[in-house]
């Protein structure tokens, strides 16, 4: 599309649920957009050649933004605004040292968020996938004392790694299926931790005392690749792992070696590396690992919300205001 003149250009990575381009056609008189009108992720070649001299950039998880991007977009960019809470896929430092602001979308997917890693731990625990195929392909000859036991809630120890925003709404989730401790790890003790009788605790002690350990922490230096051979080493061979955070977060080669080998119970994931996870995947052979598709947040009315969200920090940093969910950087 050609740039009309004072207009400010925008560029939009992907298709965007209505509640937000809604709001873009209601601000005409700011900005034109040229969008990837797909449902699939924009090539690379066609982002670099459709930020070229945007002013805005409004872009998802699965768009890497780095200094060639940034080079490609020129000088005009003033917003880059990201339909996700993480912020991994975007190079900080370059975007900083360019004077570019930053919207993202926290809170809006908190509930949605917890709700499906819950909805996971408990897939994981209880062993839901394997029962619904034992119900399709015949497995199932009669109700059997001991088949397809697994891992209650109840009176057990549970460890969230990064009781944030999302961590903690998981805690809150958890709580009243009777569990007897909440311990949680991160680089600072909490004080919100209280309402879940959380306690602050290192690394090894959660990991090596919970039953289900929950990794809800932001995708950083630090945390890539904190859930190692050495990790689930610590854990019991009882323990359920899930993780809704990031696929980095987690060595895939040690995840699986731990689940064949029974050096964990189970473990549920709706992150991996890369994403999607390709169906040929060693992970996807075991019976004790549950893989989701990075649905946390996929709920029609959080989608919604996010997406407005979006278009309204875009907006805001584009005119140069108040931008409801900066990114102070
Ligand atoms: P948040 O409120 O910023 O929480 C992030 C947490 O990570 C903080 O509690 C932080 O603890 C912790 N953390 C940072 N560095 C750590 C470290 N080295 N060790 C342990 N913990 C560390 O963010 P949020 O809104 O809860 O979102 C968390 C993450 O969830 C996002 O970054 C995103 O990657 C992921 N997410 C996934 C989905 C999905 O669809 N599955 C949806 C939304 C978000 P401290 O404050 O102590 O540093």
């Amino acid at each position: 599309m050609k740039a009309v003149r004072g207009l400010m250009k925008v560029f939009i990575t992907r298709r965007i649920p209505q509640e937000g381009t809604e709001i873009l056609s209601g601000a005409t008189g700011v900005c034109e957009v040229s969008q990837w009108d797909s449902d699939e992720p924009v090539p690379r070649a066609e982002l670099l050649k459709g930020v070229h001299g945007a002013h805005g950039l409004l872009c998802l998880l699965s768009d890497k933004i780095d200094a060639e991007v940034l080079d490609a977009a020129g000088p005009n960019l003033k917003v880059i605004s990201t339909m996700s809470v993480g912020f991994d896929h975007l190079a900080l430092d370059e975007i900083k040292k360019r004077g570019i602001r930053v919207g993202y979308t926290p809170d809006v997917l908190t509930d949605a968020t917890a709700e499906l890693t819950v909805a996971l731990l408990l897939a994981t625990a209880r062993r839901l996938p394997e029962g619904v195929e034992e119900v399709k392909n015949g497995g199932w000859s009669s109700w059997k004392p001991l088949w397809l036991c697994g891992y209650g809630l109840s009176g057990s120890t549970v460890g969230v790694i990064g009781l944030g925003r999302i961590g903690m709404a998981i805690a809150q989730r958890l709580l009243p299926f009777g569990i007897k401790r909440l311990l949680y790890a991160g680089r600072t003790a909490k004080a919100h931790a209280a309402e879940v009788n959380g306690e602050f605790v290192p690394l090894d002690t959660l990991v090596s005392e919970s039953d289900f350990v929950v990794v809800s922490c932001s995708l950083t230096p630090e945390t890539q690749g904190l859930c190692d051979k050495a990790f689930f080493s610590k854990m019991k061979k009882t323990a359920v792992f899930i993780n809704s955070s990031r696929g980095a977060v987690v060595n895939q080669e040690d995840l699986y070696e731990a689940l064949k080998s029974g050096q964990i119970a189970a473990a549920g994931l709706d992150v991996t590396t890369p994403e999607p996870l390709p169906t040929n995947h060693p992970l996807l052979t075991l019976k004790n690992c549950v893989v989701l598709p990075h649905i946390g947040s996929a709920t029609y009315s959080t989608r919604g919300v996010m997406s407005a969200l979006t278009v309204q920090n875009l907006l805001g940093g584009l005119q140069g205001l108040d931008m409801p969910s900066e990114l102070r950087l």
